[in-house]
């Protein structure tokens, strides 16, 4: 991994120091100076008081005052890990903590992974030397499998809790059962303005400490009218923004959904900028353009760009920062006076009655709405525009986001805590208690791939799953596969379903790219189209020119070869046996079959599908190998469903109905319809069951073994 990564960063590093545009401000003196000048700062004496005087501290301030940065440092100065013992900075999102890490070991003048680390998933920047250690709270978590007392840890600082994230919420109610058993565990709590009092009330009235921090009035323009398209009116904002306001005056920040409406919007940007400018100036295209510079920053994004967001630009030059919801409140980029807000984020959603977790683009709340805005009035007067009316605001939008533990489906978080030995998941202390639904919906979903028994406890496979930082689905998947000749094969899948897009396609090669990506396509599956490129690759010896040759990322495929490795580990010391199918593919696509029979939809019409879990009309994605067939399969798996405007099934397997019918007997029977009826005519009637039959079923299969 440490090769892997080193490769890649100083490859990286070579590109970003040929950028000649950005300056550095970066002296020891420099760092010493924002240091100081960070509103926490000032109450730094108040804070460490605080904190050695209580157990327990809920610390509350403004984004940017120095929570996250500035704390663990002072801490650490004041000699709290003196003895050796650790502090641990949780943040929901890896893109902070391995950001904030970066940060803060440049603060503090060390090289990143010795002092200052970070852990987030398949990724451990940490060493013996580590003392400083941000992690996700889903890191923690894992962590409090192997260590239920978490020894190493003298500190404890749950940051950014009031996103309310899953895993925070999980791990805000072990500590408060942990706490009373370690004394000596201080645990702080940090949050933006919003819920600070509810942390408190939770942790039985823990003191609250205010950083005092000033804003500047931004100014909210709304939409006067219903905004159709929210990437045509940010850029014509934007591009209105940068026309008629002085360089010198400010950034922009750009809040969007997701990566693509990120780099649509950028590339639009740049479309009509480039069009304004050769009017005025004669410029040909977009890069002879010197007043100004466009970044993306989502979670995706390789660490080397995300830094390059943070870098000062000299007075020449505007910046535009286009983002998701991780610069809301987990990173802070200064300079920025104009906010264009587009009003929506993409959360995961649970639908219970359906039975389905799904990204979903879906209105931000007030709260965000006003963090948002907020973000353009740190270092001065700010304007914030809202591309939505007033009244969408007052009535379509929740006054604060809905926790996390209340909208997915809580699979993994179950299985976590029956591993820590909660019997009872009911009454495990939390904030605000899940929809009841969703925990029997969920409960239901482990019982169906064997991870709990009847009683509700976990079973050796379910035990095995927890094992793996895996949803339980693909945990168990793997697992399945080595009983069936092909885990090695199906590593491959999981570890590439595990990393973000592989396929390239840059502006104005469309077409080349195209011809690239279908060269890998193997008809009929996108899972064995990921299979193949991975096989490709490491027959050309893990090569950077064979990727870039062939369109394919290479960053994207180091990480997955990085994942595989891990999960090879986690394999091994859990005795799960890597066994190879060799060439015979269609074991595997019967494994896939298997693993997602849960998650399986039969043709309805041209190109559509009908989901055969819950009804649900669903597409193919455009992505997928089977998108445009002339003769689309009948019936096919799924890993991943989009909900955008429309439902998309994404990375999708062509299934023979039997292996439907053998692998998820729970779900599907064959109901004949004459004697006589060839097997095609069976299957066309082929259904998901009943809740009834459920229950039938469920009680007839009580004395089966079930486990593998
Ligand atoms: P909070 O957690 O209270 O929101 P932070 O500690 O994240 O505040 O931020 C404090 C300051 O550190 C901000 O001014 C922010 O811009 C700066 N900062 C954070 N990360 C970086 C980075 N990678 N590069 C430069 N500045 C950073
Ligand atoms: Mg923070």
């Amino acid at each position: 991994l440490g090769n892997l990564l080193g490769l890649k960063e100083s490859h990286e590093k070579r590109e970003e120091d040929t950028t000649q545009h950005t300056t550095f401000e970066n002296t020891p003196e420099d760092i010493e100076s924002t240091r100081r000048s960070l509103p926490a700062f000032k109450v730094r004496s108040d804070l460490l008081t605080m904190i050695r005087d209580n157990q327990i501290s809920i610390i509350i301030g403004e984004t940017g005052s120095g929570k996250t940065t500035q704390l663990a440092q002072y801490l650490y100065e004041d000699g709290f890990c003196s003895g050796g013992r650790l502090i641990g900075i949780t943040q929901p999102r890896r893109v902070a903590a391995m950001s904030v890490a970066n940060r803060v070991a440049l603060e503090m003048n060390v090289q990143l992974g010795e002092e200052v680390g970070y852990s987030i998933r398949f990724e451990d920047y940490t060493s013996p030397k580590t003392r400083l250690k941000f992690m996700t709270d889903g890191i923690l978590l894992r962590e409090t499998l192997l260590d239920p007392e978490l020894e190493k840890y003298g500190c404890i600082i749950i940051d950014e809790a009031h996103e309310r994230s899953l895993n925070t919420d999980i791990m805000i109610g072990i500590l408060r059962n942990l706490l009373v058993k370690r004394r000596d565990l201080k645990l702080i709590v940090t949050s933006a303005t919003m819920n600070a009092a509810k942390f408190s009330e939770f942790f039985g009235n823990a003191p609250q400490f205010t950083i005092p921090g000033r804003t500047y009035p931004v100014d909210i323009i709304y939409s006067k009218n219903l905004v159709n398209d929210y990437v045509e009116a940010a850029v014509t904002e934007a591009v209105k923004i940068h026309l008629s306001n002085k360089i010198s005056s400010g950034d922009i920040l750009i809040f969007m959904t997701g990566q693509e409406d990120i780099e649509v919007c950028m590339d639009l940007i740049k479309e009509k900028l480039t069009e304004v400018y050769s009017k005025k100036f004669g410029i040909s295209k977009f890069e002879e353009i010197s007043d100004l510079e466009i970044f993306p920053l989502y979670s995706a994004l390789p660490p080397a760009l995300q830094n390059k967001i943070f870098r000062k630009l000299d007075d020449s030059r505007r910046k535009i920062v286009i983002a998701t919801n991780i610069a809301e409140t987990s990173l802070t980029i200064d300079g920025i006076r104009y906010v264009v807000d587009c009003g929506y984020s993409k959360l995961k959603v649970y639908n219970p009655r359906i039975g389905l977790d799904s990204l979903a683009i879906t209105p931000i709340s007030r709260a965000n709405a006003n963090q948002r805005s907020g973000r353009a009035g740190r270092t001065s007067t700010g304007v914030a525009y809202r591309l939505y009316t007033e009244e969408t605001l007052e009535t379509e939008m929740y006054v604060s986001t809905i926790p996390e533990l209340q909208r997915t489906s809580l699979q993994n978080t179950i299985l976590l805590l029956k591993s820590l030995g909660v019997k009872d998941v009911l009454s495990f202390p939390l904030m605000d208690s899940p929809p009841l639904q969703t925990l029997l919906a969920s409960l239901y979903d482990l019982w169906l791939i064997n991870a709990i028994d009847n009683f509700g406890n976990l079973t050796s496979l379910g035990k095995l799953m927890s094992k793996f930082p895996l949803q339980p689905s693909l945990a168990r998947i793997l697992i399945t596969a080595s009983y069936n000749d092909c885990s090695e094969e199906m590593l491959t899948i999981v570890s590439m379903l595990s990393v973000p897009q592989v396929f390239q396609r840059p502006k104005q090669r469309e077409k080349e790219a195209d011809l690239a990506r279908s060269k890998f396509f193997v008809p009929g599956s996108d899972h064995l189209t990921l299979l193949n490129v991975y096989s490709q690759w490491k027959q050309n010896k893990f090569s950077s020119q064979w990727c870039t040759k062939n369109f394919v990322q290479y960053r994207a495929m180091c990480k997955a070869h990085d994942i595989r490795e891990q999960l090879v580990k986690i394999m091994g010391k859990n005795k799960v046996l890597l066994t190879s199918s060799g060439t015979d593919w269609t074991i595997v696509k019967k494994c896939i079959c298997s693993g997602f029979a849960h998650q399986a939809a039969k043709l309805s019409g041209l190109g559509k599908y009908v989901h055969m879990k819950t009804g649900m009309d669903v597409q193919l994605h455009p992505t997928s190998t089977l998108f445009g067939l002339g003769d689309p399969p009948s019936y096919v798996v799924y890993n991943e469903l989009l909900m955008t405007s429309k439902e998309y099934i994404c990375c999708v397997t062509a299934v023979d109905p039997f292996w439907l019918v053998e692998s998820g007997p729970l779900l599907y029977g064959i109901r004949r319809i004459d004697d006589d009826s060839s097997y095609h005519q069976s299957f066309a009637l082929m259904q998901h069951k009943t809740g009834n039959d459920h229950a039938r079923e469920k009680r007839q299969r009580d004395d089966i073994e079930r486990e593998i």
